[in-house]
């Protein structure tokens, strides 16, 4: 794609218009080339080969070849006319607020193997844990001190927290700070217990999607974790009435730009309140151990589009993408992310939540330490409020004054909080 129809795609993207089947893909290929951080390894097509066969694929005829990229200097002048067009978007509906959640980690204890991630269940070297609900509650309690107004509960698929145990981990946070949200992020459930979480007032749920492609997906997961089925739980998720929360890792094993075309079109299908995009970053102990970490700037540039096709979603400057690159949070922000999860967890959880090698969990990453995100952040231009930073749609004509954040969280049973700044 020349520099002419890459600055058509920019009119088109900021308009919210998709454009026609292939140009997503070239455009990528045109202005971020770049899909890996390293080489790859040698023995990558053997693996993709035996894990085609373990998921009763062809192996694919024809080898991908990517659209021509475009020198570099215009590459960086069409990033940088997308980050900042994808940041004007942001501003618009959100003003210079960033939301923040507390992320509890709840347990490392996972029934499932998908192979990108530290925490499978094969990997016999992971320190297991798993919080009590009486030490989640004291999180929260701590973390609603701090100035947190969403508490987001993440774990690994451990058969522990039962619907019975969750619905009253939920319960309890809810009775206990009515003004607060409650994110799930515990995996793949039946459609009955989703439902019973939503229930016992569970108000959002993170399931990324991890990719559109059926194909690359079984490659990142083994055959009995089914692209069908992840793909079945969202639509559940949506159903039930959760702000539903998808996202994507850039750069993993054997992903293309087709590949990120097709999670753009899928996104812009299921319309989630929530969108994770962090670079893929290998963990020592799982069968990607030798793969590179995905591009921070190809990262960056599907934030950006994301934001121009789904410009009300809250879409988080992701951990991973702080780990990958030290102003990564900031990068993210730049380019349109405008939400901030720092990590409320207990010192000893976090070091063992271990998803991929060198993952962030101290300094500013850590939820004590929001003063010291606040002035990074605020050095950005941005402020971090303290609000339940509720999905808002807008309406059809823009729902706030010119430069004041959206104030229509009609998304909500609950009174919209205060919005003031936070306070940590
Ligand atoms: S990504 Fe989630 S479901 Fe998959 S192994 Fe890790 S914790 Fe378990």
């Amino acid at each position: 794609m020349d520099m002419q129809h890459c600055l058509d795609m920019l009119d088109m993207l900021s308009e919210g218009r998709l454009p026609e089947e292939g140009a997503i893909s070239s455009f990528i290929d045109a202005c971020a080339p770049e899909a890996f951080s390293g080489p790859v390894p040698e023995e990558a097509p053997d693996m993709e080969a035996g894990y085609l066969a373990e998921a009763g694929l062809a192996p694919s005829q024809a080898s991908y070849v990517p659209g021509e990229p475009l020198p570099e200097e215009d590459a960086a002048a069409i990033r940088a006319a997308l980050f900042e067009r994808a940041r004007k978007k942001a501003l618009e509906h959100f003003g210079n607020r960033i939301y923040v959640r507390g992320l509890i980690e709840i347990s490392n204890i996972c029934r499932q193997n998908c192979r990108y991630c530290g925490i499978r269940a094969a990997n016999a070297g992971a320190q297991r844990y798993r919080l009590s609900p009486a030490e989640i509650l004291a999180c929260c309690a701590h973390g609603y001190e701090l100035g947190f107004r969403t508490f987001v509960l993440q774990g690994g698929e451990d058969i522990w927290f039962t619907d019975e145990r969750l619905a009253g981990i939920v319960g309890s946070i809810k009775a206990s700070w009515p003004d607060c949200a409650v994110t799930l992020s515990v995996g793949e459930r039946p459609l009955e217990s989703y439902r019973l979480l939503r229930r016992a007032g569970a108000d959002r749920f993170l399931l990324r999607h991890e990719t559109a492609d059926p194909v690359h997906y079984a490659k990142l997961h083994p055959a009995r974790q089914t692209w069908k089925n992840r793909m079945a739980c969202l639509e559940a998720l949506k159903a039930c009435g959760y702000q539903t929360g998808a996202g994507f890792m850039v750069g993993s094993p054997w992903q293309t730009t087709d590949c990120l075309e097709k999670d753009v079109r899928f996104l812009c299908r299921l319309q989630p309140e929530m969108v994770g995009i962090g670079p893929f970053i290998p963990h020592a102990d799982t069968p990607f151990a030798h793969f590179p970490a995905g591009s921070v700037e190809r990262t960056l540039v599907m934030v950006a589009m994301i934001r121009l096709l789904l410009p009300f979603s809250l879409l988080p400057a992701t951990t991973a993408l702080g780990t990958a690159a030290g102003d990564g949070r900031e990068r993210g922000i730049l380019a349109g992310a405008n939400v901030l999860m720092p990590n409320l967890s207990p010192r000893e959880a976090r070091a063992r939540y271990r998803l991929y090698d060198n993952k962030l969990s101290e300094g500013a990453e850590c939820a004590d330490n929001v003063a010291e995100l606040r002035e990074r952040i605020r050095a950005t231009g941005y402020e971090i409020v303290v609000d339940r930073g509720d999905f808002c749609r807008g309406g059809e004509t823009p729902c706030q004054e010119e430069g004041a954040p959206c104030a229509d969280a009609a998304q909500t049973e609950f009174p919209a909080s205060e919005g003031d700044v936070f306070h940590g």
